[in-house]
């Protein structure tokens, strides 16, 4: 998930004013330097279009230097590219990886083989953008509390517990995993206004 504004990122306490994964909206706020990470990070995440996006990730049974080396890239990836969350095939790897910070001050997170366990009846809807869908921000209905259990980069086991913010961000990544978009999860009419959306930021590349 995709989120330049670290502001409007912080927890609201009305319901439904969680902002995820936000596409930046004003790039002209970015320095320089900034933007040219950002740009080169995206130009290595797979965007709609990208058969990869819609396949299923594979189970990770080797805990390697290489699998922690993934994590770490895509942990690098991620905070240039302004994210909060990504996931292992949009950097073209099949593996079911997700790697998530949601504010600057946490530690990055890395869930390995992750699997939820429980989602909460209520849901709440917020706007999300992905950094595969530049341009695209749609409202997401989703569970507003998760349990996951996966593994870290050693394979050691590990459960938590997530709301707000982070159980949405869990949920966008694990849904990758399963080659599944937002573009899934709305309405037919706001699926066309963020077709039309994404056009128009493929068509002027350099402000996406
Ligand atoms: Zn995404």
């Amino acid at each position: 998930m995709e989120e330049a504004e670290r502001e409007p990122l912080e927890l609201s306490s009305e319901e439904g004013d969680v902002e995820v994964e936000r596409e930046h909206d004003a790039p002209a706020e970015l320095d320089a330097e900034t933007r040219a990470r950002r740009d080169a990070a995206l130009r290595h995440i797979r965007k709609l279009g990208d058969p990869v996006l819609r396949a299923t990730a594979l189970p990770v049974d080797r805990f390697d230097e290489r699998l922690r080396q993934e994590i770490e890239r895509m942990g690098e990836l991620m905070h240039d590219a302004l994210g909060v969350g990504l996931a292992a095939t949009q950097v073209g790897v099949l593996h079911r990886v997700l790697v998530y910070r949601a504010y600057p001050e946490d530690p990055l997170t890395a869930l390995v083989n992750p699997l939820l366990l429980w989602s909460s009846e209520e849901q709440q809807s917020a706007e999300e953008g992905c950094l595969s869908l530049p341009g695209v921000h749609v409202e997401v209905e989703r569970a507003a509390r998760v349990r996951v259990q996966g593994q870290d980069g050693n394979g050691d086991a590990l459960e938590l517990e997530a709301e707000g913010l982070v159980a949405r961000i869990i949920q966008h990544e694990i849904d990758h995993l399963d080659g599944v978009l937002i573009l899934d999860r709305i309405p037919r009419q706001a699926r066309k206004e963020a077709m039309r959306a994404l056009r128009e930021a493929q068509a002027q590349p350099s402000s996406a």
